[in-house]
């Protein structure tokens, strides 16, 4: 049981259990972990940890932010069932486990996937009442900034980082996928709006 929950016992966010499935989606650069890892703790929820063949960042923990497998490893992860969906994103596959989400579920947890608008399709389809919720960049300035100020990623990736993220915020629109969308110039109130909009919902 979850402080969501205490609001409203009887809701239901999916169609086994009465858990609570929140989708966390955003170009790169605006501020999805930081908001995810937040989310989880004042809800409080679980953080879905992805399968992914991207190389792991040197702050990254193989099993905290990914697991982190080879592409044949993922390819069989996805030919034997174990995801909920998955996508080729930046090019790498990424991939949400299935077992933890039903789990979490049918355990009336809450569980926090942070994952791309084409995955968000997939698991919509699976579970219609996955709430869902799209972040935005203050200005493509700040957004330049928070990729560059990771200095992780290669100013290759980060240039096609940048590109992408137009079409993306489009698509996400056009996607009638998302139930609302937040600009994320502080991570507080973003956090907030989100938690408040998951109480208005479930009060109904
Ligand atoms: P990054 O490599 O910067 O951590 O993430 C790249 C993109 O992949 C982000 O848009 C992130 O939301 C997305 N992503 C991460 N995990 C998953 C996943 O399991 N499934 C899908 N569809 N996208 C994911």
């Amino acid at each position: 049981m979850n402080g969501l929950q205490a609001t409203n016992p009887k809701s239901s966010a999916g169609p086994r259990g009465s858990g609570l499935l929140v989708i966390i989606s955003g170009p790169s650069g605006v501020g999805k972990s930081t908001i995810c890892s937040r989310l989880c703790e004042r809800l409080p929820a679980e953080f879905s940890v992805s399968y992914t063949t991207r190389p792991i960042r040197p702050n990254e923990v193989d099993g905290s932010s990914y697991r982190f497998v080879s592409q044949a490893e993922f390819d069989r992860l996805h030919a034997s069932g174990g995801m909920l969906e998955s996508a080729h994103v930046y090019g790498h596959s990424y991939g949400t486990p299935l077992e933890p989400v039903q789990q979490a579920l049918a355990d009336g947890r809450t569980i926090v996937l942070e994952i791309d608008i084409h995955g968000t399709v997939q698991v919509r389809r699976r579970y219609p009442a996955a709430r869902t919720f799209f972040l935005l960049p203050p200005t493509p300035d700040e957004q330049r900034r928070r990729i560059e100020g990771r200095r992780t990623d290669a100013a290759q990736t980060i240039a096609e980082r940048l590109k992408l993220a137009d079409g993306e915020i489009r698509f996400a629109n056009e996607s009638g996928c998302y139930d609302r969308f937040i600009v994320n110039d502080d991570v507080d109130r973003s956090v907030t709006e989100i938690i408040e909009s998951l109480r208005q919902e479930q009060a109904r």
